[in-house]
């Protein structure tokens, strides 16, 4: 068992750190402050990103992508994690892996100007009605005679929905059947509804999208008919172990280290507030936290690249990532004392960011369902390596 990295592996995230220290962190409060990110500074940022090669690398090179393994892709959305959402989104792409099952005519029309950043897509599953549930959407598409396709219903909470310009939308095709659809901006019967204001990752919109008779040729069908839930499911799997777990664990880190920096400078009663048992107790279960999370990230990554099935892992790693996240910011703002609540610092904006994390891409309830599911059902086996 080796746990170090290669010289490789150090080189590409020493390049993603620097990147996001020298082009993407001076951004950061300009898009807090106004709301957005300006255009030209996306453009800019993502023209940065691409000349070092560092746009779109989840996917395979033959494609343009970075061709990374799943354990090199974590470790760069690792660092990914220190900055904010809108900036990676831009920078760094968020080519979703469902648009690798596009065949034929599919290819030029959506996964390769995605991978190269000429199209922005996003991924389109929860509705109003149907959030956990995500098998029990209403919208629906009903295949006419001619082999065309009707898309009917509405979507909700969809990041990056503004920036996008085509959306992966699950859709049932039939009473217990779900399919995935390529639907681009513009069509008609497509409209693009309010951006839903969030507690925190300002920056990033969050859309509502309504289709009305919207037509789809038939190669707007990814993959199988009937096949959309399963291809989703599947392939969400290593976003959410990337863009949740990596990510959680970057973020917790960087705030880990304002928070060592904050304990070692700030004196009160004549010493160093790091002096202080209650303020250390605060770090050292931030660190335990952090570390214990990191690897369950890369083991998970390696179980994936070793071909094994990983859903379980990833599961846990969903829930404890995210929640370890959430503690850190937590003690950060306390040991911050009032500036950890006060604007002048970002201590409360990490704060108001981290609370996502245990909802989206999955509940840490429902993940904790299907991790209690398996081991009822397979007992030590999930938790003992030797069984
Ligand atoms: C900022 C943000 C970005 C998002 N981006 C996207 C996106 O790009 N694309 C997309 O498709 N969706 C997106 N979502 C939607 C997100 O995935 C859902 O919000 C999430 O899956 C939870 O669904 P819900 O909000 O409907 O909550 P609900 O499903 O209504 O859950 C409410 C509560 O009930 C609990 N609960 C529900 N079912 C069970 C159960 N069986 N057992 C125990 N507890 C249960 C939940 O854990 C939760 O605590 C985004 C959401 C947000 C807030």
């Amino acid at each position: 068992m080796d746990f170090s990295l290669n010289e490789e592996q150090k080189m590409m995230i020493a390049t993603v750190r620097r990147f996001i220290a020298e082009e993407l962190k001076p951004l950061e409060d300009e898009i807090e402050n106004q709301g957005f990110l300006a255009q030209e500074k996306a453009q800019a940022v993502h023209e940065k990103a691409k000349a070092l090669g560092l746009y779109a690398m989840n996917m395979p090179a033959e494609l343009g992508g970075g061709g990374l393994s799943n354990l090199d892709r974590i470790l760069c959305e690792e660092q990914f994690g220190h900055t904010t959402d809108i900036l990676i989104r831009r920078a760094f792409g968020n080519v979703y892996e469902p648009l690798l099952h596009c065949k034929g005519e599919q290819v030029a029309r959506w996964l390769k100007p995605a991978v190269e950043g000429r199209r922005t897509c996003a991924i389109t599953i929860t509705e109003s009605g149907a959030g956990s549930d995500a098998a029990g959407i209403k919208t629906h598409a009903r295949r006419n005679e001619d082999g065309t396709w009707t898309l009917n219903g509405s979507k909700h909470f969809i990041s990056d929905g503004e920036w996008s310009d085509f959306f992966l939308v699950s859709a049932k095709t039939g009473e217990k059947e779900i399919s995935m659809f390529m639907v681009d901006k513009g069509l008609p019967g497509f409209t693009v509804g309010k951006d839903q204001k969030m507690m925190g990752i300002r920056g990033t919109p969050h859309l509502e999208l309504f289709f009305d008779n919207v037509p789809l040729e038939p190669v707007a069908l990814l993959g199988e008919q009937g096949q959309g839930f399963k291809l989703a499911m599947g392939a969400l799997n290593v976003v959410r172990l990337a863009q949740v777990g990596a990510r959680a664990v970057g973020k917790a880190s960087h705030v880990c280290e304002l928070m060592v920096e904050y304990a070692n400078d700030r004196k009160q009663f004549g010493q160093k507030i790091g002096d202080f048992q209650l303020v250390q107790q605060m770090l050292a279960d931030s660190v335990i936290e952090i570390n214990a999370a990191r690897w369950m990230v890369y083991q998970a990554a390696w179980m994936l690249d070793q071909g094994f099935d990983a859903r379980e892992q990833i599961a846990m790693v969903k829930v404890h990532a995210a929640e370890t996240l959430g503690r850190v910011v937590d003690r950060a703002v306390q040991v911050f004392g009032g500036m950890g609540f006060c604007k002048e610092l970002p201590i409360e904006r990490y704060y108001r960011d981290a609370r996502i994390y245990r909802i989206f891409d999955g509940t840490s309830e429902i993940h904790r369902t299907v991790i209690a599911k398996s081991a009822l059902k397979k007992g030590a086996a999930l938790f003992d390596l030797n069984r």
